[in-house]
Order: structure tokens, then C-alpha cells, then sequence
């Protein structure tokens, strides 16, 4: 009979990921939140942290963000809520608006399709950028 060592380690590994995710509203890229976890699991890799991630996104545990950008963010809070993308230096924010059943029916109404889901990503230019121009590229 096998011992599971490795098996018990991955959960405490994943716990531990999910708690460091949970605390934070920065949706964290996985790179992020390797730094985050480090310092509870120095000896932990980026391609651990990196398959635990993309493991609990597949579960349904958390989320991966469907988001523009060219790195994968993640999100502990799993219902279903709302983005917005700074276009300066592309941090993602959540934003507190209902869910827009109205947009669901609208597009069940107009295809013949069974909508299961939709995602909605606003884009706008953060406060820290407000100010400091980031938010509008000069050339
Ligand atoms: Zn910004
Ligand atoms: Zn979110």
C-alpha cells in the first residue's frame, strides 16, 4: 500500500494558496501570488503554485479571470461579479454593480442558444493613474 505524503502536502500547499488569494482584492497574477505564499512556503515553486491555481480554477474553488492583459489574474471570490481594468497599468478591481439578468435575457432572447453564463470587463483609467498621466499613452 502506497503512502500519500505527496497528496497531503499538495492540500496544506493549496490551503495555503487559496488563504493567501482570499486576502487580497488585487486579483493577483500567479507570479503574484508565488511571492505572497513564499513566505510561508519558501521552498514551494512557481510551477506548483502555478498547477494548484489552474487545478482550484477548474474545481470551481476560484476564479480565473477571463481579463485583458497578457498574464492569467486569479480571484477568490467566485460568484458572479464584475471588472474593471485600468488601461495604465492594468490592475483589476471589482465592481459593485448587480448581476445584469436583463443582459442574460437580452441575448437569450436573441439567439437560439441556452445562455449559460456571460463575463463583462469594463476598462477605465485607476485613481493612482489619474493623476499621473499613465492612463493615456503618448507617442
Ligand atoms: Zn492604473
Ligand atoms: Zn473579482
Amino acid at each position: 500500500m502506497k503512502s500519500t505524503p505527496n497528496m497531503m502536502r499538495l492540500t496544506t500547499q493549496r490551503q495555503i494558496i487559496l488563504e493567501e488569494l482570499s486576502k487580497v482584492k488585487t486579483h493577483p497574477t500567479a507570479s503574484e501570488l508565488y511571492d505572497m505564499v513564499r513566505k510561508r512556503l519558501p521552498r514551494i515553486g512557481l510551477g506548483t503554485v502555478y498547477r494548484n491555481l489552474e487545478l482550484m480554477a477548474e474545481n470551481g474553488m476560484i476564479l480565473k479571470l477571463e481579463v485583458g492583459g497578457t498574464q492569467k489574474r486569479f480571484d477568490a471570490t467566485t460568484d458572479t461579479h464584475y471588472h474593471i481594468r485600468c488601461t495604465g497599468c492594468g490592475k483589476v478591481d471589482d465592481i459593485d454593480t448587480p448581476v445584469m439578468d436583463d443582459l442574460v435575457n437580452a441575448a437569450a432572447a436573441n439567439s437560439s442558444y441556452q445562455v449559460v453564463g456571460h463575463h463583462v470587463e469594463f476598462t477605465g483609467i485607476c485613481p493612482g493613474c489619474q493623476g499621473s498621466g499613465q492612463g493615456i499613452t503618448i507617442q
